[in-house]
């Protein structure tokens, strides 16, 4: 048997440690005592979870390849996540066990999504086995990505119900799973708060996706209902809608027991806590809104230009990114896939300005360019100013044109001493007698022309 510390939790979990702090200090006495329960159990299970995630060749399950393969498991109120009482498998009928066949459907829309708009097959892109463990412990009120599996409790009876019920929490679970596959995000400070934001961004789209749920700019501004992250987990009597609103963060709850709901919704809010693994479910916020308000400006199915945006923005990523590097990466992509002019781009570059993050300008566009015009990464930075002022397609123009004169070929001595090449002196090397070409330029110039071809 494992014991989780689900209490602090160093997993993954949906509830995050302040909230269950805030009911210790604040709720009554069954409240206080299991969560309490919580708190007290500890284990080593981070420590398992990230020796997997290093060792992913020994594991059976990254090594299977293939199709979907969904099994759900159910702990009968034990506190397991080895239970091998498998209760359904994509060949059986429902089970009539609500948490049972609820999360199979939840994941089964998570497998669907991430493989028919974003071509991922699994956590691992290679069909690794998808496993779940349901009725674990007794009121056990959280639900977790143990670095393997997902495992989720049915509520502690008091302030949450059954996280089962909430397929935006499942798909938020599956895609931990993703993402420890793929970014590899650091469960720590901004790159932590990323991992949890992309977490929400997938969860609340499989949710759109499998609810046939559309956005607009024209829903109103002070209805975040699509937007919120996990509708139905909290017990009437909990002052709340949900645990999160991506669209306007900071607002979800407000409660005598579990608090009020911290996140900031702008960098000038950014908290900087040690708790909560530097704030990971708190300024998690500031990119939930970026994405909800890109969504919205984008319009319709938020799974397919927007999810596809940040979910190719995320394959680019390196384990400790920050958030201007997520934000540079979407722009990036938005620019690269659907012009510079589009409106994807636009909504992306507004939504990131919205949440006060600043984009870092001169790498946007700059890798395609660069490799179009078989470019190194100096004439990529004089074409990004171009780029600023122009379209990409005019950009083009002027780096054929460029190619044509020979401008490439001003690559001389140091690059600090090299002039930025504008339109003036292009017409000026135009009129200029013809100079020698240096070996090594024609080289690359020849090089550059077969590349095109
Ligand atoms: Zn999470």
């Amino acid at each position: 048997m494992t014991a989780i510390d689900h209490g602090r939790c160093p997993m993954q979990c949906i509830i995050p440690p302040y909230m269950t702090d805030h009911m210790v200090e604040h709720g009554d006495e069954e409240t206080r005592r299991r969560s309490l329960e919580l708190i007290a159990e500890s284990s080593n299970v981070r420590g398992q979870r990230e020796v997997r995630a290093s060792i992913p060749q020994v594991s059976t399950r990254a090594l299977t390849i293939g199709r979907k393969q969904i099994s759900i498991f159910d702990a009968q109120g034990q506190r397991s996540t080895t239970s091998r009482v498998r209760r359904k498998t994509e060949s059986d009928p429902d089970t009539g066990d609500a948490a049972v066949d609820d999360i199979y459907r939840g994941l089964d829309a998570a497998y669907e999504c991430f493989l028919q708009h974003y071509q991922r097959r699994s956590f691992d892109d290679r069909g690794m086995l998808i496993d779940a463990t349901v009725n674990y412990g007794q009121n056990f009120g959280n639900a977790f990505w143990d670095g393997e599996k997902l495992v989720f409790g049915n509520g502690n009876g008091k302030q949450f119900n059954r996280f089962s019920g909430a397929r935006d929490i499942i798909a938020h679970e599956y895609t931990h799973g993703v993402i420890q596959h793929s970014a590899k995000l650091v469960y720590q400070g901004q790159s932590g708060a990323l991992n949890e934001s992309l977490a929400d961004v997938f969860g609340i789209l499989i949710k759109h996706f499998s609810d046939g749920i559309t956005v607009s700019e024209s829903d109103p501004e002070n209805d975040d209902s699509k937007w919120l992250i996990g509708v139905g987990i909290l017990m009437p009597s909990v002052s709340g809608r949900a645990l999160r609103s991506m669209l306007r963060p900071g607002t979800a709850y407000q409660d005598p027991v579990l608090g009020v709901d911290p996140q900031p919704d702008h960098m000038s809010g950014y908290k900087k806590t040690d708790a909560d693994k530097g704030g990971v479910h708190i300024n998690s916020g500031i990119p939930n809104r970026a994405f909800a308000l890109t969504a919205r400006a984008i319009g319709g199915k938020a799974w397919e230009r927007p999810g596809e945006i940040w979910y190719q923005a995320m394959l680019q990523l390196k384990s400790d990114a920050q958030f201007v590097d997520f934000a540079n990466a979407t722009e990036r992509y938005a620019g690269e896939k659907f012009g510079f002019n589009s409106k994807e781009y636009g909504a992306v570059a507004a939504a990131w300005s919205q949440v006060g993050v600043k984009l870092s300008r001169q790498l946007a566009g700059t890798r395609s360019l660069g490799s179009a015009v078989g470019a190194d990464a100096d004439f990529d930075a004089i074409i990004q100013r171009v780029a600023e002022q122009l379209g990409k397609k005019l950009v083009e123009v002027v780096a054929a044109e460029l190619r044509r004169d020979g401008a490439l070929l001003l690559r001389e001595g140091d690059a600090a001493s090299k002039p930025v090449i504008s339109k003036k002196k292009v017409a000026a090397k135009k009129q200029s007698p013809a100079e020698p070409v240096p070996t090594q330029k024609r080289k690359t110039k020849k090089r550059t022309a077969k590349k095109n071809s």
